[in-house]
């Protein structure tokens, strides 16, 4: 059973046989061709490939060998009749990560751009071929980070403050890179990353720190000297890294040794099943490599055929506790997936060419907090009693996600999305000074007796516009600390708040709630920990 996949793709990431053996993909050309070929007979006919531009030895007969072997696959896999192979390539910018044998590497954004440009004029003689290249400032940034030292952390501080969240280089690419440029420049690092641009990375540390003495002065411990220690340029080999304080067991002259191996096109067999190379991980520290067997592959039971039928609707209140807070919302709907298939429960699946599971959780609760009030519809194609349902789901869930509670609605019952109105939540705040629970008190009723609390709101579109909290929310309170005396002092407590949480967007968030604290109380707070208590539907709040 289970989901189709919309796409398919290969990774074999590089174009030729020479380099797939210097990244030690173990991949030849004869088993590429056998799985595109397999699933080009099993009906795709457009596959993804992954490659890599910038990798340690590579000429530009290897850039180019990735165009000749997306036209050779192209070339076996036709047939009369039927429509031409077609592929979309996603080809990226080598960054070489720490504790690998490439930790040496550099390759400066110019080259990555010639050899892009390179592969942009193959591509553009053949038909039926997408090319996605990476933004060449996303791997140099990366790059930065990547091989970044202890100076980072202001950076990455610095880059947050000013926007440059998870998913902003999705959002858009000028405004992550405006935000990590200014953090690095802040910081005084500008110099450090047009060396990672240049592709110099760590030669030449010593002389550039020199030049920037003038700009940078890192905060040294007490009766350290800040003059800086004269050295020569050291060839990078040999250099300290700033992760080699890091015992990830692997010896650095293994390392050394395997880049080595991999210039020279020699392949490294995988020790699980073959020789062992050596590398310095097994022994009484970190144990030995136990190889466990893999499970026979079962009978073929024939393809999956979905059943849509809808016979029944479930409506489940359950929590997400402790370490599930870290499970994310995808991750959650492919855990009740999987819960659901593992305890044979009838699940319904929607139509059209991709059909997936009728499971569909009311609001997603973000990563790191806990409730005790999610809700989430299940379709089913045959008649179960709500008690049988909570007893086999729960049987294959974790602990940390209990099932409170499963009612039989109506199929044409709106969805809890559609009429949920409101949301309580609990939240763990702190002061950076101690206070008594009476200011506490105090500051919650300033935010109550205030009709407007305007807050800048950036919409989906990139406008601004001014929304009042005050509406959204309906009650305000301290909670905890309970048993303690109003006079003792404490530097946090605990709220509750119930808000409006409506699918158009009027929402009070958790950060609101500190938002408007900070108003009334002019000090800047802190949220440690939020819990979602209940999420109120329609006719349920009055
Ligand atoms: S068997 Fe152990 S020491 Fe040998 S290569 Fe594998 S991990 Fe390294």
């Amino acid at each position: 059973g289970g989901n189709r996949q919309s796409g398919l793709t290969f990774a074999p990431e590089a174009g030729t046989q020479r380099m797939r053996d210097i990244v030690n993909k173990g991949l030849t050309n004869e088993e590429l061709l056998r799985g595109v070929k397999t699933a080009w007979e099993q009906g795709w006919d457009k596959i993804k490939l992954y490659f890599m531009i910038g990798l340690p030895g590579e000429t530009d007969a290897d850039v180019l060998g990735i165009a000749e072997t997306v036209a050779w696959l192209q070339r076996e896999c036709r047939a009369k009749g039927r429509k031409p192979l077609s592929f979309n390539l996603t080809i990226s910018n080598f960054t070489p990560k720490p504790h690998t044998p490439f930790q040496w590497h550099s390759v400066s954004t110019s080259e990555f751009k010639r050899k892009q440009n390179l592969l942009r004029q193959e591509f553009r003689r053949m038909k039926g071929v997408k090319v996605n290249f990476t933004d060449v400032r996303l791997s140099a940034m990366e790059d930065f980070i990547g091989r970044g030292d202890r100076r980072l952390a202001s950076v990455l501080r610095r880059a947050w403050e000013l926007g440059a969240g998870m998913d902003a280089w999705y959002d858009s690419i000028e405004r992550a890179f405006s935000a990590w440029g200014s953090a690095i420049s802040e910081v005084g690092l500008t110099w450090k990353y047009r060396q990672v641009e240049n592709g110099e990375w760590n030669v030449m540390e010593a002389r550039c720190e020199r030049q920037e003495e003038d700009t940078f002065h890192p905060t040294l411990p007490e009766g350290q000297s800040t003059s800086p220690q004269p050295q020569a340029p050291s060839p990078s080999f040999d250099a300290p890294l700033p992760w080699d304080y890091i015992d990830t067991g692997i010896d650095k002259q293994w390392l050394k040794a395997d880049l080595e191996r991999a210039y020279s096109a020699a392949t490294v067999p995988d020790c699980s099943f073959d020789g062992c190379s050596h590398c310095g991980v097994c022994g009484v520290d970190f144990g030995h490599n136990i190889v466990i067997e893999p499970p026979p592959i079962g009978q073929f039971a024939g393809h999956f055929v979905p059943n849509n039928t809808k016979v029944q609707r479930l409506r489940i209140w359950f929590g997400k506790l402790g370490d599930m807070a870290l499970v994310s919302h995808l991750d959650l709907l492919r855990l009740f997936d999987r819960a659901v298939r593992r305890a044979a429960l009838p699940i319904s699946f929607t139509n059209g060419f991709h059909p997936s599971p009728r499971i569909s959780i009311t609001q997603a609760l973000p990563l790191g907090v806990t409730s005790s009030g999610e809700i989430v519809d299940f379709e089913l194609t045959q008649q179960l009693e709500p008690e049988t349902f909570r007893q086999k789901l729960s049987s294959q869930l974790p602990g940390d996600i209990p099932i409170y509670q499963v009612t039989s609605i109506e199929l044409k019952d709106p969805s809890a999305t559609k009429i949920l109105s409101g949301a309580e939540y609990l939240l763990t705040v702190a002061t950076p000074v101690s206070v008594n629970l009476v200011q506490w008190q105090e500051w919650v009723e300033k935010v109550k007796d205030l009709d407007t609390i305007w807050w800048e709101q950036t919409t989906k579109s990139g406008k601004t516009q001014m929304v009042n909290l005050r509406d959204r929310l309906f009650e305000l309170e301290v909670v905890e600390p309970k048993n303690r005396s109003s006079s003792e002092d404490n530097d946090s407590v605990i709220l509750r708040y119930l808000g409006s949480c409506q699918q158009d967007g009027n929402k009070l968030r958790p950060e609101h709630i500190t938002y408007m604290l900070e108003q009334v109380a002019q000090v800047e707070f802190q949220l440690l920990h939020i819990h979602r208590n209940r999420l109120l539907l329609e006719a349920v709040i009055k």
